[in-house]
């Protein structure tokens, strides 16, 4: 078939083909284990090539009036619409997520270019009053070059949007380098920028096994002026210090570390709401997922009791069918960090409330699911409360007083997202500036939108997506001094 012929390959100034070297990797269900399809595994030769197609098309497509570049990220968004149950089943079928959500993050992946298209007609400069009659001081603002993006396989849609839609808007070319875990969302997503007839090279896409030597081209070739990343914060660092050697900019969403705190005078079923989309949502493995479940000790009991009897309720099993919601984990790597986090966690007395082990038997057999799990008695010292679990596990622990869960919630290198629950006005505008995260949820467990800035604090990242501020990442600054 050869429209599946185009989707193994990698898209490279317009045009679908493998590798230089000719090698491709596999891609495997987190659910079943099968095989699902090959795809490249370019090396930096090909990355080069890449490269060199966008920095060719460049002037072309930043030339472009923004109205014009808008219309092709419209039709970008109009196609991803009208194919969101395909597109939704690929993602589902590599990722593991179930499809209610998948289908979720196509329309959120979409989103991103009717938002950005609109933006970019909203590039403005400023004309600045100038000390003399004779001059007149003007600011224009202009796409900085050819952006290399690299994403991450939590979000195999969103986060290759969140980063071209931009991009594109603003007059840069990209190359994409998605996560090996998820390309072929990716592959369809280009699939589709191929229909939309972007000019040749302003979207290129390799996939990679890897991905230090595709980085490195990334880094060292000076035609690429931009790094776009999203992913663990130790990569975000490693490519930050790579970057400094040529100057170039970088935009980096990393990993996180939410705390999220149910106060004495909260709505504790809208709090139990809030917990259940933000911790099992795509089986934990946001970054803006709540880490640490901070509950006043008054309500401790109650909220636990609703917690539990809506975790015991959710349905464990293949993202592809319907009713369940909770999937497998990506990898043996992810699984094996949950289950150190919980076994490290019970080892220094926590109590397991639900859950609490891998499942293993009869259609878990092939997949790395793990039970949805609660756990009380948290204290320091469990790993669980100092890095990313990136699971399916809510971990209960009890406060007494707002300055002391304040202060607990912002004992960490990581400030992405945060999340309270209060009915109280003054305690919501008080502890909303209090807390050091870029996104904060107040009695909202889903804050993230395309219209708003999304990004951290301290190692959580550097810059902005989305918003209005998701455009000004990729965009130059030039002030114009002209004489009379
Ligand atoms: P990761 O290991 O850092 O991988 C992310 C991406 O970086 C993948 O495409 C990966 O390629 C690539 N990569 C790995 N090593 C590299 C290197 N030396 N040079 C260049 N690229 C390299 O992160 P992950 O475990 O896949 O993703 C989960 C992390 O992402 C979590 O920490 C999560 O919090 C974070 N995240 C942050 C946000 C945000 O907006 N702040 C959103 C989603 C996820 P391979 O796949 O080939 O290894």
């Amino acid at each position: 078939m050869p429209a599946m012929q185009s989707q193994r390959q990698n898209y490279i100034g317009g045009k679908w083909g493998g590798a230089a070297s000719g090698r491709t990797f596999s891609v495997h269900s987190p659910a079943t284990g099968e095989e699902l399809e090959h795809v490249p595994d370019a090396g930096p030769q090909d990355a080069a090539r890449a490269i060199e197609a966008a920095h060719r098309v460049f002037p072309e497509w930043s030339k472009l009036a923004a109205p014009e570049r808008a219309t092709f990220l419209f039709k970008a968004r109009d196609l991803m619409l009208e194919r969101k149950e395909a597109l939704a089943r690929i993602l589902t079928a590599e990722q593991g997520k179930p499809l209610y959500e998948a289908r979720g993050e196509i329309a959120y992946a979409a989103a991103f270019f009717t938002w950005f298209a609109e933006e970019s007609k909203r590039v403005y400069g400023e004309t600045i009053p100038a000390t003399v009659p004779h001059k007149r001081l003007m600011v224009i603002k202009q796409p900085v070059g050819v952006v290399a993006a690299i994403t991450p396989w939590n979000f195999p849609a969103a986060m290759v949007t969140r980063k071209i839609a931009p991009a594109l808007a603003a007059g840069c070319t990209v190359v994409l380098k998605p996560a090996e875990q998820t390309p072929l969302t990716a592959i369809a997503l280009f699939k589709i920028f191929e229909e939309v007839g972007f000019p040749a090279g302003v979207a290129n896409l390799i996939t990679t096994q890897d991905p230090r030597g595709v980085g490195r081209e990334f880094l060292e070739n000076p035609l690429v002026r931009m790094i776009a990343f999203t992913g663990s914060t130790e990569v975000g660092k490693l490519l930050m210090r790579g970057a400094a050697e040529q100057v170039k900019r970088v935009s980096l969403e990393l990993g996180g570390h939410a705390p999220f705190i149910v106060f004495d005078d909260a709505d504790l079923d809208k709090a139990v709401v809030g917990a259940m989309a933000s911790k099992f949502r795509n089986m934990g493995q946001t970054c803006i997922c709540a880490n640490r479940i901070y509950v006043h000790e008054s309500v401790l009991e109650a909220f636990t009791a609703k917690l539990v009897e809506q975790v015991e309720q959710l349905k464990l099993g293949n993202g592809l069918e319907e009713g369940v919601q909770v999937g497998p984990l990506i990898d043996e790597q992810g699984f094996k960090k949950v289950c150190t986090h919980v076994e490290d966690a019970v080892a220094k007395g926590a109590r397991v409330l639900t859950g609490g082990q891998p499942r293993t038997d009869g259609p878990f057999a092939q997949g790395r699911f793990f039970s949805p799990t609660v756990l009380t008695d948290i204290r320091k010292g469990m790993r669980i409360l100092e890095e990313e679990t990136f699971g399916p596990v809510a971990p209960l622990i009890a406060f007494r007083d707002e300055a002391e869960v304040i202060q607990a919630a912002n004992d960490t290198p990581y400030g992405l997202a945060a999340y309270f629950f209060s009915q109280n006005v003054s305690r919501c505008i008080r502890v909303a500036e209090q807390l050091e995260y870029g996104i904060i949820g107040v009695n909202d467990g889903m804050p993230a939108v395309p219209q708003a800035p999304f990004g951290g604090f301290k190692e959580s990242g550097v810059g902005r997506e989305g918003g209005r501020e998701g455009i000004e990442e990729f965009l130059e600054v030039k002030f114009i001094s002209l004489g009379l």
